[in-house]
């Protein structure tokens, strides 16, 4: 039997994780929508108008938008609404081959459902976190006996699969730390995280309105900087697996100390890197670091003194005013326009398309001071976006899962429509602009829906 937490009353009041239903998936009773394609991708720019504020459903978008793939829009519509899993559909879950842990710097999991899912073409579907609860009604996943479906209702949209977990996962470091603590994993990725907390939370209202790490950190009891020996120990154990792993990725909270503002961050970051490089003969390895924006001089010691190959820094939001409201410790240690210019400096060092920043899609529509309509949203954001790309940076963005724990909670997720039109619009900027997403694409991160329209 699997370990199934306690349901809630309503299913639109579920934790994404949390509640169970009785099976109903029945194959061939059931009605199915049937993935609508075109050829061309065209109109990738919002008109006046032709954004309206309602909730479109799945359905009437994929008519409205052929030549969007359909299972990238239903991965942003799971993200937005989240899942459920029915009770077989649990059961179903086998701890010796699929992922049910995994350690962030958002939280420790460690119950037996499904860390994510993954769809037949390598689409992948970010499950984790709790949802607060929007008032949208969540996916289910079901289990016939055979195969698993992503259902609505009693609709069955498509057959997924539960990440399955490294070889290494369950091993231990010669002190006896699993190693699924120390560095997790996606389907084709390594992840580091060596910081797990943020210093921006150390002061009341500076941690970004969207991130759940001070509400994760408190109640997980974690001690905030993993032990450093020990995530190298794991790297060297889990590149023995063969055909598994694409890159290595870090990522973290922000340190502000140090000599200069975020060497301590820094050093962390080049002690891992460097302990990984030798294990690579001291080459170059693919591999991202998302940091907090290092300044010119720090850059160049990531690029010259390790193996790091590409470069992030998430922006989250592209606009000024949003960005002070929103990210207010970014805002006041760095600043919008010295981020961009930040993140441009990178450029030189690392060079042109090696370089991008990330975006929270959607939070510039939170209130009361995101915009006002979607038409605007997205105007200003593919613009902004646009004039980083002129600057050498691209841009991506990941579904912003309104998360409980985090200030915006009680915020609304918006339309479906605005994701397929602004994944629509940052891949074109990137095909444009000549850009590759490899450092962020469908086998290295997963996601972010515009990356995934790069190879469909
Ligand atoms: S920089 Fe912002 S989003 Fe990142 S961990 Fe800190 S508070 Fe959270």
């Amino acid at each position: 039997m699997v370990n199934m937490p306690k349901p809630k009353k309503s299913p639109t009041s579920a934790p994404v994780m949390a509640a169970t239903i009785e099976p109903k998936v029945s194959p061939k009773n059931s009605t199915t929508i049937s993935p609508s394609r075109a050829p061309t991708i065209s109109n990738t720019r919002a008109h006046k108008g032709e954004l309206p504020e309602t909730q479109k459903s799945l359905r009437e978008l994929t008519e409205l938008y052929p030549d969007f793939p359909f299972k990238v829009m239903l991965k942003i519509d799971v993200q937005r609404r989240g899942v459920i899993y029915t009770k077989a559909a649990l059961e179903a879950v086998d701890p010796n081959i699929h992922m049910t842990t995994v350690s962030s710097d958002y939280y420790d999991k460690e119950d037996l459902s499904p860390v994510s899912l993954i769809m037949d073409d390598g689409t992948s579907i970010f499950t984790e976190g709790f949802l607060a609860d929007t008032g949208l009604a969540p996916y289910t996943v079901d289990f016939d006996g055979h195969n698993r479906y992503l259902c609505d209702g009693d609709q069955i949209l498509a057959k997924v699969w539960y990440w399955e977990k490294p070889d290494y996962y369950f091993k231990k470091t010669s002190r006896g730390t699993p190693m699924w603590k120390l560095v997790s994993a996606r389907p084709q990725r390594l992840t580091i995280h060596p910081y797990q907390f943020c210093d921006f939370w150390k002061k009341a209202g500076c941690g970004c309105k969207f991130c759940v790490m001070a509400a994760n950190f408190t109640s997980s009891r974690k001690e905030a900087t993993v032990a450093l020996d020990e995530i190298l120990e794991t790297v060297y154990e889990a590149v023995l697996e063969p055909g598994r792993n694409q890159s290595i990725f870090l990522t973290g909270g922000t340190i502000i100390s140090g000599a200069r503002p975020l060497d301590d961050e820094l050093e962390l970051y080049l002690t891992i890197l460097k302990g990984i490089s030798n294990l690579f003969g001291g080459r170059k390895f693919p591999s991202q670091l998302i940091s907090t924006a290092f300044s010119l001089d720090q850059v160049k010691r990531l690029y010259y003194e390790t193996g790091l190959t590409t470069y992030t820094a998430d922006i989250e939001v592209l606009n000024q005013r949003l960005f002070d409201w929103i990210c207010p410790g970014k805002s006041q240690l760095i600043g919008y326009e010295e981020w961009k210019n930040r993140l441009e400096a990178a450029v030189s060092v690392f060079g042109r398309g090696n370089v991008n920043t990330g975006l929270v899609a959607g939070v510039e529509l939170a209130q009361p001071k995101g915009f006002k309509s979607e038409y605007d949203a997205l105007e200003a954001t593919l613009s902004e976006a646009r004039k980083l790309c002129q600057r050498g940076v691209w841009v991506v963005g990941c579904v912003w899962r309104i998360l409980t724990g985090s200030v915006f909670f009680r915020q609304k997720p918006p339309s479906l429509e605005y994701y397929v039109r602004l994944a629509k619009g940052l891949d074109s900027l990137r095909r444009e602009y000549d850009f590759l997403p490899d450092q962020d694409n469908y086998r290295r991160c997963g996601n972010h829906p515009d990356t995934d329209l790069a190879r469909i």
